[in-house]
């Protein structure tokens, strides 16, 4: 048993890979034995808050300020040094647990996960995972460096949007053709790229023992409930339910702004030419009017995030160097989460927060769970909870308890309902173009993997008129930075998405039982199985038609409701 662990996360925050590998390593030299193995893990799991609340606090501190040059060492140490060599020395110590023969019924979801990660383990992979690594940073390099010129101006592609947003339809599709010829224009390079990580992933599939990535995806994403069947009869329902609900709404924008048919520039804009949304004019009354809407849904929860704020846990203004997006990451140690976004004071930063809020109350209330990893669970868990409260907190977005006049509120929760709808095709065209990527033997071809995301494109979403805009519709799967970085990981989001529906269902008639079926859920961490976890929350997991069917009613249902109190 290794004498003594670091007192804190603060005394690793400038370790070297050899300094922790020394942790490590004096775990494995006192190799447990079935007696002495619980007390063996809990000091494994003690030594993994201690070096992952490190990371964390690497994260935060670089992702707060990206001109800070230590901060950066610091991140970069972690990410590019110290994680992928941990995860090779956990797979060592998880094969030591299982060889002493440990069969406690507590952690046995957790023994199984175990059991994979050292099946599907080849030493021999670790050089080509660390090669995809180096690839992925070339693409989010390309893919982050890339701006466009309009009217003298260069703007990144994120700050196209207020253009996308414009109701000069004029601007709108010089904006749109600008971001899809940005990614055009480098098509042949990102190409290039994704041939080398796709031979790449299919050699390591295949040093693992399985036919092809796909396959070996789901054993290494711990998919122990679905199968790709089961992933297919999803894309298929959506096919068949949500891509027509999608064509409605379609229809909807198409007569609301008057146009002979909707083009891919006519989606972001207000379709009753509304001004946009405000909701708070600064981080104060932003944080303010969070805390009163968790507190209406729960005093729990809203005493979570007071706490949060409190400890300064928030890090959510906008600001010169801070890294873009948002994330809410767990500090293991001191278990509280810390939340990070770029707000603006627009209508996505309700949604975001109130997303990332619920992963926060996600690891509050599994933060009671013995061992880090029964506290942690797979994507489609984590996003039930973060997907569900930003239906369950929406009912408090008004007045005078939330941000909005009454009418407001209807049109974020229609605007917020019409995203839920469109958002299950497109996860439904990445999904099945990386099923064909992996599986059909031609995925190595860049012109047909083109031609196959085209083909699968059209058939899930319907409603808008691509006509003469090939190109620019092939650059939008070079866009998604999933299939280059994080492959297969998506369909998840959809999943989550059918089961967040099915608990704000639950809440539209009994608030209350929605609420406590949340909470049950979120407090069992990882320690039940996918389907269990879901049936804590009230919820199924969705693959068939006839259920999204049901939803998506329910959906449509609202949004004519929500249309006819605001619409004259
Ligand atoms: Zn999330």
């Amino acid at each position: 048993m290794p004498s003594s662990l670091p007192n804190s996360p603060a005394e690793l925050a400038d370790a070297t890979w050899p300094e922790i590998a020394a942790y490590y390593d004096a775990l494995a030299s006192s190799a447990p034995t079935r007696e002495s193995a619980r007390a063996w893990l809990l000091q494994w799991s003690l030594l993994e808050e201690l070096v992952s609340e490190a990371s964390s606090q690497a994260l935060i501190a670089y992702t707060g300020n990206t001109g800070d040059a230590e901060a950066e060492t610091r991140y970069l140490r972690f990410v590019t040094a110290i994680q992928p060599n941990a995860e090779a020395r956990q797979t060592g110590l998880a094969k030591l647990l299982i060889g002493t023969g440990i069969d406690d019924a507590d952690i046995a979801l957790l023994l199984r996960e175990f059991h994979t990660s050292v099946a599907i383990f080849r030493d021999a992979n670790v050089t080509r995972f660390a090669r995809i690594e180096e690839l992925s940073a070339a693409y989010q390099k390309m893919a982050g460096g890339l701006s466009v010129d309009i009217d003298g101006q260069t703007l990144t592609i994120p700050q196209l949007q207020p253009l996308l947003e414009s109701d000069d339809r004029v601007a709108r599709e010089r904006a749109f053709r600008a971001g899809a010829d940005a990614y055009w224009s480098h098509r042949d390079e990102m190409a290039d790229l994704f041939d080398t990580m796709y031979a790449l992933r299919q050699e390591v599939a295949r040093e693992s023992g399985f036919a092809d990535f796909q396959a070996f995806a789901f054993a290494s994403k711990h998919r122990f409930d679905y199968s790709p069947d089961d992933v297919a009869r999803f894309h298929d329902a959506v096919a068949e339910v949500v891509t027509p609900a999608v064509a409605r709404v379609h229809a909807y924008r198409r007569e609301r702004l008057g146009v002979e048919a909707v083009r891919p520039w006519d989606l972001a804009v207000d379709p009753d030419g509304l001004a946009p949304l405000r909701p708070f004019k600064d981080v104060t009354e932003f944080v303010a009017t969070s805390t009163r809407i968790f507190s209406a849904l729960d005093t729990e929860l809203g005493g979570r995030f007071a706490d949060m704020a409190r400890d300064e846990l928030l890090d959510l203004e906008s600001r010169p160097k801070k890294a873009p997006g948002g994330y809410c990451t767990t500090l293991h140690h001191r278990k509280q989460p810390f939340v990070f976004m770029n707000a603006v004071g627009v209508s996505d930063d309700v949604t975001t927060l109130v997303h990332e809020a619920g992963h926060c109350f996600h690891a509050y209330l599994a933060s009671h769970q013995e061992l880090i990893w029964q506290r942690g669970t797979g994507s489609e868990a984590a996003e039930l909870a973060s997907m569900s409260m930003e239906l369950l907190a929406a009912p408090y977005f008004a007045k005078p308890v939330g941000y909005y006049t009454p009418d407001q509120a209807r049109r974020a929760q229609a605007a917020h309902l019409e995203d839920v709808l469109l958002a299950l095709p497109h996860i439904a065209s990445v999904d099945a173009f990386q099923r064909w990527i992996y599986t059909s033997g031609e995925g190595h071809d860049r012109d047909a993997r083109d031609a196959a995301w085209l083909r699968l494109r059209s058939r899930f979403e319907q409603g808008v008129d691509w006509s003469g805009l090939d190109n620019e519709r092939t650059a939008r799967w070079y866009r998604q930075l999933h299939i280059f970085e994080l492959p297969f990981y998506y369909i998840e989001y959809g999943i989550a998405q059918l089961g967040a529906l099915q608990v704000w269902k639950r809440s539209l008639t009994d608030p209350d039982g929605a609420l406590a079926g949340y909470k049950a859920a979120l407090r069992l961490g990882g320690t039940r199985s996918l389907p269990a976890l879901y049936s804590a929350a009230g919820a199924r997991l969705i693959f068939d038609a006839d259920g999204m069917r049901e939803l998506v009613g329910l959906v449509e249902e609202r949004l004519e409701m929500l249309r006819g109190s605001t619409v004259s």
